[in-house]
């Protein structure tokens, strides 16, 4: 069936290419209403199958339709303590738009036909949020005396921590930054998540009595063992991937070839656009180039286009890309809106080597053009190569996004736990439970990369396994 799906309302791409302000502004409930009943309430609705955390998303639509969004909040929060998050940075369509029979099969990921679930999604956490409307507290009173340590503030250690709290156990977080949120923090930029709504999530924990302790690294302040020997019955690790990959190219070290962690968190974290008033710089050219293809590829582009707009520069930023545009692994809709600001893309490019100035600067990337051969272990055909096809590209900022790997630092510090080759940590599936008892992980420490959604449906099947602990 051919459908008239709703647009959402959005910032015009010349005014916000040079304002960190959100972008997607949201349906009004008429606009809502009008994609809701769009929704076919399948008998058999296999978009729930494709959300990591299995929220009824037929039901929540059906109560949206029913005006009945109080209704819709609860149906959303049974499975998501984080609606207001995850409706602004899911990537849908590669999971429950996907799957929704709307969709045309045999794509990578979902077209436009798809219901916007995670708009609707969206329009319900941004209700919930202007009515104050929370989930109900379970206090358990045998839970009363527990006390567990969260060590990390992104998803998998919010989610982790509000799932226990709202039972009655005592929760402290650790953070070893300034700032809770993780990567939600000091990765994603605020025109895509603004902080006034990661403050309100945060606040609401700090309202149903978890504790946060910010600039403690635990495994180098505090160790593990300290942890237990302070009185903690267990501990969760949602230690994120936060440490970059680099290419091991020539040139890597020349000035002003950042990775895109830094680059972002000198950003997002510590408003670098505002230097002098904060006091972060970050080296702003005429040419920058950012060299990946995921979330923190556009992220990192946008913010370059920004920052560059804000400086008075004429934007001229390129994304290198060594696949196609249809292998981007982004949010279709942050290619979009990347395109839209004026980001442009170099695809099937592998890079070779940076060159720099005499002052050691980066000035230009060499690279070979790429062709795509056999698929590899992702899936995704494997970029080969053409020899002799070599080039140039100028650049004075080079932002390398191409991957994270395992936060180690508490790792190392704790020989007992068990890590694989990748230094990611070893759980039980069930409960993740680590190979130190009481000690358990997940989120992007466990099995590499992934999303903010499946990050909080491990910190929330950690709390439960916790609990169940707590209660035998
Ligand atoms: P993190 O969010 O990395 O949080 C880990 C936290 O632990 C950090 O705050 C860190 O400082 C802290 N920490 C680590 N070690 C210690 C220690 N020893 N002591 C104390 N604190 C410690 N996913 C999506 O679904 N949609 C998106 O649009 C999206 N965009 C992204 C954009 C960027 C730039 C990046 C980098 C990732 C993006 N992702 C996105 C992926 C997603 O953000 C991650 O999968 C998710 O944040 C993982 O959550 P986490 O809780 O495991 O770890
Ligand atoms: Fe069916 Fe799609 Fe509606 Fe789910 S969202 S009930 S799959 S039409």
């Amino acid at each position: 069936m051919k459908r008239k799906p709703v647009n959402v309302r959005e910032q015009d791409h010349v005014t916000r290419a040079g304002n960190f302000s959100e972008v997607v502004q949201g349906y009004t409930e008429e606009e809502a209403l009008g994609e809701a009943v769009q929704c076919l309430q399948c008998k058999n609705p296999v978009c729930i199958t494709g959300c990591p955390v299995g929220i009824d998303i037929k039901k929540f639509i059906g109560q949206i339709c029913a005006k009945d969004y109080p209704g819709a909040y609860f149906t959303i929060r049974e499975k998501n303590n984080f609606p207001l998050i995850c409706g602004r940075v899911c990537p849908a369509e590669y999971q429950c738009r996907k799957a929704c029979v709307l969709t045309k099969k045999g794509l990578p990921f979902a077209g436009e036909n798809a219901i916007n679930i995670h708009f609707l999604e969206r329009f319900i956490g941004d209700y919930g949020r202007k009515h104050n409307l929370t989930a109900p507290l379970k206090k358990d009173d045998k839970l009363a005396s527990k006390k567990v340590a969260v060590v990390g503030s992104g998803p998998a250690g919010l989610s982790c921590a509000g799932e226990l709290a709202r039972v009655g156990v005592k929760v402290t977080m650790y953070e070893g930054l300034h700032r809770p949120g993780g990567v939600l923090c000091y990765g994603i930029p605020p025109f895509r998540l603004p902080q006034d709504v990661m403050d309100y999530e945060i606040d609401y924990l700090k309202t149903i009595g978890v504790d946060i302790i910010q600039n403690v690294i635990i495994g180098k302040t505090k160790s593990l063992d300290q942890l237990f020997r302070d009185g903690y019955s267990a501990v969760f690790l949602g230690l994120g991937a936060g440490t970059p990959s680099f290419l091991g190219i020539p040139g890597e070290n020349l000035c002003n070839v950042y990775s895109a962690n830094e680059f972002l968190t000198r950003a997002n974290l510590m408003k670098a656009y505002e230097f002098p008033k904060a006091h972060t710089p970050i080296n702003i050219g005429a040419h920058i180039i950012v060299i990946g293809g995921g979330n923190t590829a556009m992220d990192a582009a946008r913010v370059a286009v920004r920052i560059q707009r804000m400086k008075g520069i004429e934007p001229n930023v390129t994304v290198v890309y060594r696949r196609t545009e249809n292998e981007l692994p982004a949010r279709r809709l942050e290619i979009a809106h990347a395109k839209e600001e004026g980001v442009k893309f170099e695809f099937l490019v592998a890079p070779k080597a940076f060159i720099g100035d005499e002052y050691g600067s980066v000035r230009k990337l060499v690279s070979l053009r790429c062709r795509l051969g056999e698929p590899d272990s992702s899936g995704r055909r494997r970029p080969v190569p053409i020899e002799g096809s070599e080039f140039e590209i100028n650049c004075d900022v080079a932002v390398l996004a191409i991957g994270l790997q395992a936060n180690q630092i508490l790792n190392k510090a704790t020989p007992a736990l068990k890590t694989d080759k990748y230094g990611d940590i070893i759980v039980h599936q069930e409960t993740m439970e680590t190979s130190i008892p009481n000690v358990y992980a997940g989120g992007d420490i466990v099995g590499g990369e992934g999303t903010v959604i499946e990050a909080m449906s491990m910190g929330k099947k950690a709390a439960a396994a916790i609990i169940a602990g707590f209660l035998k």
